[in-house]
């Protein structure tokens, strides 16, 4: 079988830091082609993740032109769902199109007869409810979460084959590291993930916290710096940035709480595994939650907020807790010891190893191809 999986403009895959879909295609892919599946990956051309073949528009990743306009960051992503739709006019040797690009992806590769395509659906569906609420019926879906899809319009869930969960390698490594004494927050630093809640917390309890993660694709305190000493920088009034300013930074002493920017590769590995526990003080339904299952993989235990998929990866009590308020996840924070890190990765290895994750795809495009 032949598929082409389309990763999208935004970031090389594997991506070189944060990167949310490229880190769940940089995932799949490996594994697919272990089950000999060849992968046709349409991406950017610095992406240097092992495939049969790579097909691109842009050399590097577009993510910083997202600050641009939106019609401008629409020309973009139709560039590349262009050349995608123009490869598969032009080519009969792709048996299943594995799209994982937002709302331009799917119109633009519905819009002739090819083959079959299996669109991830990867965000909170209320994000864009014109586009999900009339989705092409030629396109067969899957979520990341049952709650995801039990929050999304009728038409998205009628074309639903499922929800399959996001995994991690991981999962299939044995990384072990002495225990340090701080927390984590690893994400990016912005309002629906919430670490101004883990600082509160953490600053009232007196534990130390690590936040990782860009804001609004700035990677460092000094980029973010050059943002907020320019008034007139495009970002300097972004949502991320604001939050940052206002709500994050008053907890940042140098001390008890750090923002060490993100952090990428071994070292993002590295400095996860020490943590005592990964926080979720999420402030939205969270579709999939990567990082929560990174966490559990290194048996760290996870305590986050009662929301989006957190209570189908994280069972209370067992592999991490979940509370219902702020007050409640910082009674739980105190008791993370309770929680076995064996406990932790075990679930990681049956639930959310690479495996696991592409044994499911195999599933789906089969019933993709059916219909
Ligand atoms: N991440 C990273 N470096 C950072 C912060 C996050 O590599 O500094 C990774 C994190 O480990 C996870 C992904 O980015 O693999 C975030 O995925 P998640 O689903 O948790 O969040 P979202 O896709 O909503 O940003």
């Amino acid at each position: 079988m032949k598929v082409l999986v389309n990763a999208g403009p935004w970031l090389a895959v594997p991506p070189p830091g944060y990167g949310g879909i490229e880190n769940v295609v940089a995932t799949l892919v490996p594994a697919l082609r272990e089950r000999g599946v060849e992968v046709v990956l349409a991406s950017v051309g610095s992406s240097a993740l092992e495939v049969d073949e790579l097909i691109s528009v842009y050399d590097d990743g577009q993510f910083t032109e997202l600050q641009k306009p939106y019609n401008q960051v629409m020309g973009i992503a139709h560039a590349h769902q262009a050349r995608v739709a123009a490869e598969l006019r032009a080519r009969d040797d792709i048996d299943l199109v594995h799209d994982h690009v937002e709302v331009v992806g799917p119109a633009v590769l519905s819009a002739f007869g090819g083959p079959p395509v299996l669109h991830t659906l990867h965000w909170d569906l209320r994000k864009h409810p014109a586009f999900y609420g009339a989705f092409p019926p030629s396109i067969a879906v899957n979520g990341v979460s049952e709650s995801q899809l039990a929050r999304a319009p009728d038409a998205l869930r009628a074309a639903s084959l499922g929800a399959v969960y996001l995994a991690s390698p991981l999962a299939d490594r044995d990384l072990r590291v002495d225990r340090g004494e701080y927390l984590m927050v690893m994400g990016r630093i912005c309002g629906l993930k919430g670490q101004h809640v883990a600082a509160r917390i953490c600053q009232k309890l007196g534990l130390p916290l690590i936040l990782a993660g860009p804001v609004s694709g700035r990677n460092t305190p000094a980029e973010l710096d050059e943002v907020v000493q320019n008034p007139y920088h495009p970002l300097h009034s972004h949502p991320d940035v604001r939050y940052h300013l206002d709500q994050v930074s008053r907890y940042l002493d140098g001390d008890l709480v750090r923002w060490v920017g993100a952090v990428g590769g071994e070292a993002r590995d590295q400095l996860y595994a020490k943590a005592k526990a990964a926080l979720f003080p999420i402030q939205w339904d969270e579709p999939g939650g990567t990082a929560v299952v990174e966490a559990l993989a290194l048996g760290v235990p996870p305590v986050g907020l009662r929301r989006g998929c957190l209570p189908e990866i994280i069972d209370h009590g067992r592999t991490g807790f979940l509370a219902d308020s702020e007050e409640e996840l910082a009674e739980w924070v105190l008791r993370v010891d309770e929680i076995d890190p064996e406990e932790c990765r075990r679930e990681a290895r049956r639930r959310f190893s690479p495996s696991v994750m592409a044994e499911r795809y195999l599933e789906l495009y089969e019933a993709a191809t059916a219909r």
